[in-house]
């Protein structure tokens, strides 16, 4: 017989997040998010764990110890097996499953690209994407057996977890997934003795980790630094001049009014802010436009018969794909070009807007031959004004950022300050200064 320890590690969402579920794309659907959250049989809110087995494995992979805890399938190295055989070796460590505790229902976020050229929305490419809000719990179950309640390799596993900062599902760089390790505790359950065959047999599944259970790790006691740090230092502070509007396409009925109102975005404690996803797309548009301004090589990422490069400064330090925007040029007929992707060195946080007052703006247009407002064409949006914004930048302290790509950021963000560049809608007429 031997021991089985149950380890419940307890993960919290600092940003909003989700693994989304391609197998249920619902293209060409307005009733459903284009990339809804990964569901149950019950239709609540799943995390598979394999999504948490891959980062944790390669979390390993840093300190080489990958194999030893989780396994491998690789060929022979000529010592266990001859290199023409393949080696499979399994998982100590098993996922046994996760749970969800969501604060609040899921939110659903719109986001679309912006043609480099015209310097509005590109065509078909806004989308929607479901999101689990910041304070989800996220709890992991882990099972290790091992001959004797004392094993080296259990500790290894409590200290990997210690150190382990999971980003869950899609879209890291503009700051979604975030979470924390807040807790992690330990069942032993000795299957030689009578209490622990007793526990074993006559319960099942997360009551396995019951009141005996020790905590190992408690995120308050932790002293790990996060791996991400600002890319100057400090995040930077912007004060608005004129007024913010970025919508969700959220649009608000007002009983008694003729129009209904466009509503700003609002995050979970319903104060408005800017994605990460603007901050991103308008600064990376911005630099490309700097670099080949001045003759520099730089890639028009979005735009009619354009696409990212995948090689420049811009492409390393922003990631790229290779569907978004619009097809490449070139068709990727060799090796090289065959990947679909790579993740971006920056991070682009969500950021609040302070102290700033909202208000509703109404628009009509003119009739071109009367002069009056143009019937049917009132509409409002609701916008901020004033207030202040912080950008925040961040990069993993291991992964430098390109010297060019930097010195672009550090262009773009003055023409931010300069009012060269404006955010969110309504650019060109008194709105989105900073
Ligand atoms: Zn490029």
């Amino acid at each position: 017989m031997s021991v089985a320890h149950i380890l419940r590690a307890e993960l919290e969402l600092v940003t909003a997040g989700a693994v989304t579920a391609p197998e249920s794309l619902t293209i060409g659907s307005v009733l459903r998010p284009d990339l809804p959250l990964a569901r149950d049989g019950w239709g609540d809110p799943y995390l598979p764990a394999t999504s948490l087995a891959g980062s944790l494995r390669r979390q390993a992979g840093l300190t080489g110890r990958a194999e030893a805890l989780f396994g491998n399938v690789r060929p022979g190295d000529g010592t266990d097996a001859p290199e023409s055989e393949t080696v499979a070796i399994a998982s100590p460590v098993r996922f046994l499953g996760t749970r969800l505790e969501l604060p609040q229902p899921p939110e659903t976020r719109h986001r679309t690209a912006t043609d480099r050229h015209r310097a509005a929305a590109q065509p078909k490419t806004l989308h929607s994407r479901e999101l689990m809000p910041p304070g989800t719990k996220i709890l992991l179950w882990l099972r290790l057996d091992t001959p004797y309640p004392d094993a080296p390799l259990l500790d290894e596993l409590v200290d990997l977890l210690a150190t382990w900062h999971p980003v869950i599902g899609r879209g890291r760089t503009t700051g979604h997934g975030q979470t924390i390790l807040t807790r992690v505790l330990k069942r032993t359950i000795d299957l030689d003795s009578a209490d622990g065959l007793r526990h074993w047999l006559l319960n099942g599944g997360p009551e396995l980790v019951d009141e005996h259970a020790a905590i190992v790790y408690d995120h308050e006691k932790d002293t790990v630094p996060n791996p991400l740090t600002e890319l100057f230092g400090q995040p930077m502070q912007f004060s608005v001049a004129d007024a913010l509007h970025i919508g969700n396409g959220a649009f608000l009925d007002r009983p008694g009014r003729r129009t209904g109102v466009f509503t700003v975005l609002r995050d979970h404690d319903d104060l408005p802010i800017v994605p990460g996803t603007t901050w991103k797309g308008v600064l990376r548009s911005r630099c490309e436009f700097i670099l080949r301004s001045v003759g520099l090589d730089a890639c028009s990422s979005v735009g009619e018969n354009t696409g990212p490069c995948s090689t420049c400064a811009l492409c390393t330090t922003f990631g790229w794909t290779e569907n978004s925007g619009t097809p490449r040029n070139t068709p990727p007929d060799d090796e090289t070009t065959k990947s679909t992707g790579a993740r971006g060195l920056l991070v682009f946080a969500d950021t609040v807007i302070r102290d700033g007052t909202r208000r509703i703006r109404n628009h009509v247009a003119l009739d071109r031959i009367f002069g009056g407002a143009a019937k049917g064409a009132l509409y409002s949006h609701e916008t901020v004004e004033g207030g202040t914004v912080t950008v925040s930048i961040r990069h993993d302290r291991e992964k430098p950022i390109p010297d060019l790509a930097r010195a672009a950021l550090l262009l773009a963000l003055d023409d931010l300050a300069t009012g060269r560049l404006g955010i969110g809608a309504g650019t060109t007429r008194g709105q989105g200064t900073l």
